[in-house]
């Protein structure tokens, strides 16, 4: 615990349960005194979300679905009216269709798919920074959660890898257009972690196995990790730190070659 974020207000947006990324970032920003709100996708996700916002002392919690205008509008009017300025804002959202995640990419990406991968994964980042920076103090500051999968082929990742190559695309826009105002935006690159959102991707044992093998640390990535680098690129730490994406996966994006053997077990 510490006092990094005291005095700062943001939206947490992505959690589902006890496993998401979004969480272990809450948590650490609660740590060092950050007060929180957090979205939710549904009532069935609220009895989830609940409980784990009382848990570090948050009951601003608000319904919505980014592909809703109307629930977007409600989001930010809340914000507004309850704290009327956020210092912070953490976006940890995707989505595509099962059918669209596994097997060939050129054969099973629909326009629906894409559509909606693209829509769901990237815009709503597009769209949450634009309500979010209209009420953000000057000198604060967005993350997003990125992978791998934008940069290279990673099997079944498909159209959710195209989606995020948007989404670090919109990073960069969104940090030059936010700059001037002194408002840093920056996606994180997270290697594999069980999630929900993880166990849509099709071969799942494989990828977790590969990373683990074939990284520089040869560990699969631990989410407190990510939780700290959000820490450091959300609060005065990351200061001069914009439309960046920082990968904290263990070192896999750095390997050209795994080693025929690993150095540990
Ligand atoms: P998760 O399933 O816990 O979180 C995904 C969240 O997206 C959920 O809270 C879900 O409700 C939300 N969501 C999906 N569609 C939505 C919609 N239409 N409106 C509102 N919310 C919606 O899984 P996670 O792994 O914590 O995912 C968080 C972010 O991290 C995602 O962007 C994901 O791509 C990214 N990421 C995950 C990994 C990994 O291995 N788990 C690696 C790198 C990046």
């Amino acid at each position: 615990t510490g006092t990094l974020m005291a005095g700062k207000r943001g939206l947490i947006m992505g959690v589902a349960n006890k496993n998401s990324i979004a969480w272990a970032i809450a948590q650490q920003l609660a740590a060092q005194g950050a007060e929180l709100a957090f979205t939710y996708q549904g009532d069935k996700l609220k009895r989830r979300v609940e409980p784990l916002a009382a848990s570090v002392g948050s009951d601003f919690l608000l319904d919505c679905d980014v592909t809703n205008d109307d629930q977007m509008d409600a989001t930010f009017a809340a914000l507004t009216d309850t704290w009327g300025q956020i210092d912070f804002l953490v976006h940890a959202i995707a989505f595509a269709g099962r059918d669209q995640l596994e097997g060939s990419f050129v054969d099973s990406t629909t326009r629906e798919g894409f559509k909606s991968a693209l829509d769901i994964s990237a815009y709503s980042f597009v769209d949450a920074a634009r309500r979010g920076s209209a009420i953000m103090k000057d000198g604060g500051a967005m993350v997003t959660l990125t992978y791998l999968g934008s940069e290279r082929v990673v099997p079944n990742y498909n159209v959710m890898g195209v989606a995020k190559a948007a989404l670090e695309a919109s990073t960069r826009y969104i940090a030059a257009d936010l700059g001037p105002r002194g408002i840093r935006v920056n996606a994180i690159s997270a290697g594999p972690i069980k999630t929900l959102a993880a166990a849509g991707i099709g071969s799942g044992r494989h990828m977790f196995r590969f990373n683990k093998a074939a990284s520089a640390l040869q560990d699969n990535t631990d989410s407190k990790g990510v939780a700290g680098a959000a820490l450091y690129l959300l609060s005065d730490l990351g200061l001069s730190c914009t439309g960046e994406t920082h990968h904290v996966d263990g070192g896999f994006h750095a390997i050209g070659m795994p080693r025929e053997e690993p150095l540990r077990a």
